[in-house]
């Protein structure tokens, strides 16, 4: 049984969102401690460490921007960075601001209740117990892996991989019969380093998914020196940006459906050649106008078409859903690595997975054998980090029951029945649709105002109301309502978790999403109870 410790605020996560919370806290004068299962910094970039994992955000931009000789001083080596780098870009910031001494590590929060009485929660792990004014859960969007419950897993002899919890040592396929669940973006990133390794490897797809090359490349020096020397443009810029992420191309205000097929053409080659999302901003229209949206998911078939040798493979590889209502896939030669002779694809749209088998699995009415199985199967998005910690507010009230038909928040970072309980980039806010980093920022910049603010006015609570989180929620269904994103069964949705209520949990717009935090906040609060 481990020791009680007391303090002012438990953070619970030492990812970007983390380590930024503590930062900010403690130079605010809290008394802050962070909690971490792992058993280092890093979150995200800590767990995922399958071959080939790369941010898709360029990194330049997907670093942070709250102090400038930190972003002067750090030297990004490749446009996009991979796993590796991130992960000591995470540590570098952890050793520089000296963030590791407020960490317990291998800390796992098994409960965290409210008490009204002292207005104080108690989080439980397994190790210590902390007791502490605020919780600020900064536990990440995609955490909580989903490892679908195949039949026969357990009798599988060979070895079993998730790419988000991938171990902590190198794993060499060499030689080996490998076989990957899943072709969403880990696992668009995986294949194609995972092909150079196995003897063969055999990709099981449920639903294909939208790729446009990222064009990975060294990053050159001078685009790094330049970029630096107007930082503070990019970033302010990147803020006032929905996507949170500036591109070469200035994103346009035309119609695709409209444009004549030379100009169509030729704006979308550059687009592809160039690489990475600003493919998906050459046209306003691409994610509210199923005509325009239609048009440019062809131009992608086209071009699988063309890169794919076998036309039937090409067949099932090419996507007939709406494009981008999923997260979209950037990738290096995923479609160029089924070419490979060792490489094979199995269309399982029909029947899934039928079972695992000692040796292998069962699946489209066959039996296949294999030394490895990788499963790129996601996660419990958006909600499944919050509702493992099993937290409890006012009078017993569960977040599972809060939640029941699906999140319910205050501008993704209060929870009515739940005082004093932050959630970093919760549902309910841009997140995952916008440049993570840059919306950590911002939230722990707002959850750090909140708390001086209320520490100036001795205030000890403080609780989104139902009313405000009601017609918040309402507000962020509207938004998506207006666009083609609830066509499809993505993990936005919750469609991706057998059970989970189907509910659109990020809120689409950043830039008015960010303006309406600093109102509330000026307004002392609104929509917020202080106490
Ligand atoms: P994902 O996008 O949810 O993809 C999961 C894949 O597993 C899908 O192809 C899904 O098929 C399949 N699957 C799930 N359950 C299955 C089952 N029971 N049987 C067969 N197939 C099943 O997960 P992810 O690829 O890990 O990516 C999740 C998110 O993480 C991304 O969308 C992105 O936001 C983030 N991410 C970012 C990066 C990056 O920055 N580069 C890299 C990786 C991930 P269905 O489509 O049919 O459900």
């Amino acid at each position: 049984m481990g020791s009680i410790e007391e303090c002012d605020v438990v953070v619970v996560g030492a990812g970007f969102g983390g380590l930024y919370s503590l930062y900010l806290l403690r130079q605010e004068g809290f008394d802050v401690r962070g909690l971490e299962r792992g058993t280092g910094v890093g979150g995200t970039w800590y767990w995922n460490r399958y071959p080939g994992a790369r941010c898709d955000v360029e990194s330049l931009q997907y670093s942070y921007s709250f102090d400038p000789e930190l972003q002067q001083e750090w030297e990004w080596t490749e446009r996009y960075a991979g796993q590796p780098e991130i992960l000591r870009y995470a540590e570098h910031v952890s050793d520089r601001f000296d963030l590791e001494s407020l960490i317990a590590f291998k800390t796992n929060v098994e409960a965290a209740d409210y008490d009204e009485s002292t207005s104080t929660w108690t989080v439980s792990t397994n190790r210590d117990t902390y007791r502490a004014r605020f919780l600020v859960a900064a536990t990440g969007c995609l955490s909580t892996t989903n490892l679908p419950e195949f039949e026969g897993l357990a009798n599988f002899e060979g070895d079993v991989y998730h790419t988000g919890r991938w171990p902590h040592k190198t794993v060499d396929f060499t030689g080996q019969r490998v076989a990957v669940v899943g072709t969403g973006s880990s696992a668009v990133q995986a294949i194609p380093v995972l092909a150079e390794q196995a003897s063969e490897l055999t990709v099981f797809q449920r639903t294909p998914n939208y790729s446009v090359p990222a064009r990975n490349e060294p990053l050159d020096p001078v685009v790094q020196a330049e970029t630096k020397e107007s930082y503070d443009e990019l970033r302010q810029a990147a803020r006032v940006e929905r996507s949170g992420i500036i591109s070469i191309f200035p994103p346009n205000e035309d119609s695709a459906k409209q444009a004549d097929n030379t100009e169509f053409n030729n704006r979308m080659d550059e687009r592809w050649e160039h690489g990475g999302f600003g493919f998906y901003r050459a046209y306003a229209d691409i994610g509210i106008d199923p005509t325009s949206n239609e048009r440019i998911a062809e131009y992608v078939r086209g071009q699988i078409t063309q890169v794919v040798d076998d036309p039937e493979t090409a067949r099932l590889l090419a996507p007939t859903n709406t494009i981008a209502c999923k997260r979209p896939c950037l990738d290096t030669h995923y479609y160029e690595t089924f070419n490979s002779q060792h490489v094979h694809l199995v269309d399982i749209s029909e029947g899934g997975i039928e079972e695992i088998t000692r040796t292998g699995l069962k699946a489209a009415g066959q039996d296949f054998e294999f030394d490895a199985l990788v499963f790129a199967t996601g996660f419990d998005a958006m909600t499944g980090a919050l509702l493992n910690m099993n937290i409890t507010g006012k009078d017993g009230c569960t977040l599972g029951d809060a939640w029941s038909a699906g999140p319910r928040t205050y501008l993704g970072l209060g929870v009515p029945e739940f005082p004093n309980l932050f959630t970093v980039t919760g549902p309910g806010s841009p997140s995952v649709l916008t440049n993570m980093i840059m919306a950590i920022e911002q939230h722990v910049e707002w959850i750090r105002d909140c708390l001086v603010a209320m520490r100036r006015q001795d205030l000890t609570t403080i609780e989104a109301t139902a009313t405000a989180a009601d017609s918040w929620v309402d507000h962020v269904n509207s938004i998506a309502d207006q666009t083609l994103y609830p066509t499809c069964n993505s993990w936005y949705l919750g469609a991706n978790i057998p059970g989970k209520t189907r509910v659109f949990m990020p809120l689409i717009g950043y830039p008015p999403y960010a303006e309406k935090c600093k109102q509330v906040a000026e307004n002392n609060y609104e929509g917020f109870r202080l106490g």
